[in-house]
């Protein structure tokens, strides 16, 4: 393909795209297709000759879609939602065509420039304080990653890149059982181990660690002659929302000069609502803060807001600066990539511009206050609804619940049957999670084009399905 045959199929490409999310609320939400039927529509060998784009085009429709399942869909209720609202659409798109590598200030400065207060502008519409910089990660995976490296690296004064951690006292890093499995990770790629992620226990409605645990749990490992490094604390846990109280634990982390992390991937971009905020009260004393506006910003995937009290620590955990890296002759500037493990970078801070001027602050805040409204009375319904038992109760716009009629004795195998057959139905789409070893359905809005009609006939759909049980 030319250049100049181009615009011919991005017309075609950006009227498909407009269709297909107008109506995409009339296909079945979660793909319907079975393992290894889109694979063995694929020739198993790559064509020799060229083909034209009208023939790529119709196996994309034919081959591709129907093994979509639809983040974009209404009534996607699953996991977290993944908004590509139109404005990041279009930032996307140009950041396609531009196709720029941003690793250096040199090789873009317009990214890097415009990543810096874009960053400032998130800052501030999450009320952190002024001294907090920020960058964009491509996942909160990556955040934590590069925050627990920090941690590892403050504890071993700097010398754990060189030496290894062969040598060392076991680090020990602190989180309860509520966090996202990318802790767990981060712990492993860092070498620090399993076994030195110490489970905190929690409590409270919150499912918020208890500090006094903490405390306790730190001083044992002091007295064991252990090395505590951190301390990672959640507001918005994945499974039910799960939200440690921050300042009591904080309180902790300064107290053994601990290197805190929060990871808020989902539920920090809440906190653009001055009303939200009281879940996490003290956030401005934490050194690392990671939320994701490609989660319900409508800035899409991937774009994770990172934030750092001293970016300093991070850079001097992860620069390396090889000739063909180094930018002579410019002061003042920043590179990114030293701020984050992979070097190349894509240009993402492209679409927070378009987002947040196309919609404003307070168009977003609309939404997600919307999303919560309705959610919360999607739970009152299911609350008053017979043989509904609500597990966990409204963290925003998350909660769970399961179908527990009377006499029948396993309750997980009814609702994994359940949930199974609510998203092969394909007009919502929950997914389970376990809350005290019980397998519970979770609810959630945050697509964008979710109306308060799409969240309350989830309550139709559950209930007919559930009744279809035997
Ligand atoms: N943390 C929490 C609380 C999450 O819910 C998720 C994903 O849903 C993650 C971290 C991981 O996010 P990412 O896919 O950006 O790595």
């Amino acid at each position: 393909m030319k250049w100049n045959e181009f615009s011919e199929w991005g017309r075609k490409v950006a009227d498909w795209a407009q269709d297909y999310h107008l109506t995409v609320g009339d296909r079945p939400v979660r793909a319907q297709t079975e393992p290894g039927e889109v694979l063995n529509a694929l020739p198993v060998a790559p064509p020799e000759a060229p083909e034209t784009m009208d023939k790529i085009f119709q196996d994309f429709e034919e081959i591709v879609m129907p093994g979509i399942t639809h983040w974009q869909h209404p009534r996607f209720f699953a996991y977290f939602a993944a908004n590509a609202s139109p404005p990041s659409v279009l930032a996307e798109f140009l950041t396609s065509a531009l196709a720029p590598q941003c690793m250096l200030w040199q090789t873009s400065p317009a990214a890097t420039e415009m990543e810096t207060r874009m960053m400032d502008w998130l800052r501030q519409s999450l009320d952190l304080p002024d001294g907090f910089a920020g960058v964009i990660q491509d996942s909160a995976s990556s955040a934590t990653l590069a925050a627990v490296l920090t941690m590892r690296e403050k504890a071993l004064d700097w010398q754990g890149n060189q030496q290894g951690l062969f040598a060392q006292k076991p680090l020990r890093i602190y989180c309860s059982s509520e966090v996202h499995t990318s802790v767990d990770r981060a712990i492993w790629v860092a070498g620090i181990g399993q076994q030195n992620l110490i489970r905190i226990p929690i409590k409270g409605d919150w499912r918020g660690m208890d500090p006094v645990a903490l405390e306790t749990a730190i001083k044992a490992d002091l007295a064991a002659g252990l090395q505590p490094a951190g301390v990672i604390l959640c507001v918005g846990g994945t499974g039910t929302g799960a939200t440690d109280p921050i300042a009591d634990c904080l309180d902790v982390a300064e107290k053994y000069d601990l290197y805190s992390h929060v990871d808020a991937a989902w539920a920090g971009s809440a906190m653009i609502c001055p009303e939200y905020r009281h879940y996490w009260p003290g956030i401005e004393r934490a050194d690392s803060i990671v939320f994701n506006p490609h989660k319900w910003l409508g800035v899409q995937f991937d774009c994770s807001a990172h934030f750092l009290k001293a970016p300093d620590d991070l850079v001097r955990t992860l620069a390396i600066q090889p000739e063909y890296l180094k930018t002579h002759g410019k002061d003042g500037i920043i590179n990114y990539s030293e701020w984050s493990v992979p070097l190349g970078r894509r240009f993402r801070a492209l679409k927070i511009w378009f987002v947040l001027r196309t919609y404003g602050l307070e168009g977003l805040r609309n939404r997600l206050r919307d999303h919560i409204n309705w959610s919360n009375s999607l739970h009152d319904r299911l609350a008053a609804t017979a043989d509904f038992e609500i597990v966990t109760p409204p963290m925003w716009s998350l909660w769970s619940f399961r179908y527990a009629p009377n006499g029948v004795a396993d309750l997980d195998d009814l609702n994994l049957r359940l949930v199974n057959a609510i998203n092969d139905d394909g007009r919502i789409y929950l997914t389970q999670t376990r809350v005290d070893g019980d397998l519970v359905i979770r609810f959630q809005a945050g697509q964008f084009e979710t109306t308060k009609d799409d969240v309350m006939m989830a309550h139709e759909v559950i209930t007919e399905i559930a009744k279809g049980l035997s």
